[in-house]
């Protein structure tokens, strides 16, 4: 028994060490009250803060008298007290962070509306909050050929090593940082035909906007065959010049015969093995000068007359499926095919099935990626009638000169929906900035969005309509566009008639 107890419980090493107390005591401790009872003699110890409470500050609260009892209960409830507004606080403002960017629905038009939240909405956001305008932006929360972009950005200057959505993430965290505003909304329509304009939220509803940025992108048109969505991210891409650089040294086919499919070819043929162009017809729709520098290409190979039926993928092992962990998540050894891959198994491009139009003759061809260049489809449906559209690129919104002016004073655009030329990420991002630039120019030039100003007016106004005076004011509120002295083109015309 003297052997059992004398053996310390493993918690004992974690208290603030007390001075063993010798042999001779714990004999006598143990020995002076004999009982048959182990478990009263094992009373378990104090934890380690309760020991060093007892030690310094806590006072002995089976000696205390009735007011130091009462102290120290108070103490402990106040205690108590601070730890839940602590909590509290803390829970407020973690909350107060995710609802600051939130839109809230105001009293006076907004200033400036941003539609679109790739990286034209965003720079064009980040200039716009950094002007004071407080921009409104609404997009729907996942969307865009840059948040779709699983693999890095390698293009954008100064993002090395980012995916599509950690840059999307970035920059909006840049413009909620400065005050803009989101609304995860998509918009079905606006109208121009009198001011404030009108945005229409398929959810939110109509609001007003003193101007509107319109930076909605384009999305790449696909074929719409077998193997086609499935192999997306695993050889199947629209866009060489993000892509491209993956399949270097390996056998890439480029469909189409447009500008985008030369250029793609040629973007290609720098770093792949061998490209193979697929093309409908028997000639290219593309400028002469791109063309002929495909045909001259030593590299590339066009199968005219042919069309893609089918893209075939190959199952591939990937850290996720493979037993060995390998540090690098991203990369794909195009070359290790798992023998024992299953259908949900990630697959790879392996060949693409072709079809001669002419002959009507099906051949399969090896390959390790399909570039796919059938052109762009700006989406733009929602200012059908609104603004005027590029003549030459069907569905482009045409904007005036170099600027991001459209047809409608007040409404720009920025990015793909009036690029069919560069559609790049940085391009549609300065096309950003300069959207914010014009718009704010519009702004301070027809003095709108002053909301000072527009509250003093509808002062005034009701103050004028007390007095019985307001017999010839319109019941529609204070207008702004009639201090801006009806300078504003493309205002209704009755409205018109009536500044
Ligand atoms: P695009 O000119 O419309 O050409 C699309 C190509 O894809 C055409 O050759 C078309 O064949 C083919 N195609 C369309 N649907 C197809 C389908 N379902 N199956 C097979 N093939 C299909 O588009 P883009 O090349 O993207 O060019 C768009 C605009 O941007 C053009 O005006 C172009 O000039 C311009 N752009 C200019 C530059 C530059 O100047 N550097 C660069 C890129 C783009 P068909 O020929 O048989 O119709």
């Amino acid at each position: 028994m003297k052997k059992k107890y004398k053996k310390k419980p493993e918690t004992q090493k974690l208290f603030v060490p007390v001075p063993k107390k010798d042999d001779g005591d714990e004999k006598s401790s143990s020995s002076s009250k004999p009982t048959n009872n182990q478990n009263s003699q094992q009373k378990p110890k104090p934890n380690a803060k309760q020991s060093s409470n007892t030690k310094s500050n806590t006072p002995n609260l089976h000696l205390a008298t009735k007011e130091q009892l009462l102290a120290e209960l108070e103490k402990r409830q106040d205690e108590e007290r601070d730890d839940e507004v602590e909590g509290e606080d803390i829970e407020e403002e973690d909350s107060l962070e995710d609802n600051a960017s939130r839109w809230i629905r105001g009293s006076f038009p907004e200033k400036v509306i941003i539609i679109g939240g790739g990286p034209a909405g965003m720079a064009s956001a980040i200039y716009a909050a950094r002007a004071g305008l407080s921009p409104m932006i609404i997009a729907p929360a996942m969307g865009g050929q840059l948040q779709g972009k699983g693999v890095d950005v390698e293009n954008y200057p100064g993002l090395h090593n980012f995916t599509g959505p950690a840059v999307i993430a970035s920059m909006r965290s840049q413009a909620a940082t400065f005050g803009a505003v989101f609304e995860d909304d998509f918009v079905t329509k606006i109208d121009a035909s009198s001011r404030p304009l009108k945005v229409f939220g398929n959810s939110t509803g109509v609001i007003e906007a003193h101007s509107i940025i319109v930076a909605t992108g384009a999305d790449s048109k696909w074929l719409g065959i077998p193997g086609e969505f499935e192999l997306r991210g695993g050889g199947v891409s629209s866009c060489a010049t993000c892509d491209g650089f993956l399949f270097s040294g390996r056998h890439v086919v480029v469909i189409g015969g447009g500008d985008t499919a030369m250029e793609d070819a040629l973007v290609l043929a720098r770093t792949s093995k061998k490209v193979t162009m697929i093309h409908r017809r028997d000639s290219f729709r593309a400028s002469k000068v791109l063309a002929d520098r495909v045909k001259n290409h030593p590299l590339i190979e066009i199968q005219w007359n042919t069309v893609l039926e089918k893209i075939e993928g190959k199952p591939i092992s990937t850290p996720d499926n493979d037993s060995n962990d390998d540090d690098d998540a991203d990369e794909m050894d195009l070359d290790d095919v798992s023998a024992t891959a299953t259908d949900t198994t990630e697959k790879i491009v392996s060949a693409a099935v072709l079809k001669d139009v002419v002959t009507g003759e099906i051949r399969t061809l090896s390959c390790d990626a399909v570039f796919v260049a059938i052109g762009h489809s700006p989406n733009t449906g929602f200012l059908d009638g609104v603004v005027e559209f590029h003549s030459d690129h069907p569905g482009y919104v045409q904007t005036i000169g170099t600027s991001t002016k459209t047809s409608v004073p007040g409404i720009y655009a920025a990015g793909d929906v009036s690029d069919a030329v560069y559609r790049q990420a940085i391009t549609s991002a300065g096309s950003g900035a300069a959207a914010a630039l014009d718009a704010e120019r519009f702004l301070s030039e027809e003095g709108l969005g002053n909301e000072e100003a527009e509250m003093e007016a509808e002062l005034l106004r009701e103050l004028a309509s007390e007095m019985n005076d307001a017999s010839n004011q319109s019941d529609m509120g204070y207008n702004a566009y009639e201090d801006a002295g009806g300078r504003v083109h493309g205002v209704k015309e009755s409205l018109g008639a009536e500044l």
